[in-house]
């Protein structure tokens, strides 16, 4: 399993959310403290910021271990962003490696990564009934592109973020699939998130929002997402509720 985060909030530079705290994602990489499955995060990383003005987030994947890039220290220090999402990966067998496969996977103003995997990936996906523009939308044959294929397309649709999340983990397990589904997702200005399978934490101060796979340190403030919830968050406020049965999408897979 992977290991993901993502911050709103005052600007910020990266460092301060990827590497300075003394269990940051950078750190997570050979060393997470609670990740369930899988023990390192070796198999790429990739961030994913907003600058100021701008709705189309820059994204920056490699297919190396986060503490492999040389060029990682001097970007992450020198790039600030109030909105920033990013993740290290430990690749599920049978999916893709290199930088394509690396979340966050990107769309319109949207990022995503996703903790987890898809069970039976990659015949399990064709028992899903994906369409081909779904497919080909794909930006490499990982179970975690094709799960973003799926919310991307209820977000081009209009759902909200929250809705959609959901609405994708209902869809999959009304079509038999089963696995292990965080997904955490922005805009720049909101954050959804799913604990289904793994771990999920937040940290919230009234002013700025952290929502991670875990604790990036062990200051207070931080509090666990039961298993099965959906976290929506602004830099404001969070709220978290159980995912329901009506979260179990009507339309089927979207496509
Ligand atoms: N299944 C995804 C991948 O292969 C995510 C893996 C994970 O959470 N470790 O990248």
């Amino acid at each position: 399993m992977c290991r993901h985060l993502a911050y709103l909030g005052p600007p910020a530079p990266l460092r301060s959310l990827l590497t300075d705290p003394p269990h940051s994602l950078y750190r997570q990489a050979w060393a997470p403290r609670r990740q369930r499955h899988g023990t390192v995060n070796a198999d790429g990383f990739g961030i994913g910021w907003y600058a100021d003005g701008d709705p189309v987030p820059a994204r920056y994947r490699r297919a190396v271990p986060i503490w492999g890039d040389p060029s990682l220290p001097d970007l992450a220090r020198v790039t600030r962003s109030g909105a920033v999402l990013a993740a290290v990966r430990s690749a599920t067998e049978g999916s893709a490696l290199g930088e394509a496969a690396a979340a966050p996977f990107g769309g319109g103003p949207w990022l995503f990564s996703h903790n987890g995997r898809l069970d039976g990936w990659p015949a399990a996906a064709a028992g899903l009934a994906p369409g081909a523009a779904t497919l080909l939308s794909m930006d490499a044959m990982v179970d975690s592109a094709f799960l973003w294929a799926l919310v991307f397309e209820r977000l081009r649709a209009g759902q909200p973020m929250g809705t959609a999340l959901a609405g994708t983990i209902g869809a999959v397990e009304a079509g038999g699939g089963t696995g292990r589904f965080n997904f955490l997702v922005t805009d720049g200005h909101s954050i959804a998130a799913t604990a289904c399978g793994d771990t999920l934490w937040y940290r919230a101060d009234g002013e700025s929002v952290v929502v991670a796979s875990e604790p990036f340190d062990d200051e207070p403030g931080w509090a666990a997402v039961p298993d099965r919830h959906l976290l929506t968050a602004s830099a404001l406020e969070t709220s978290v509720r159980p995912l329901t049965d009506s979260d179990v999408s009507t339309e089927g897979i979207l496509t």
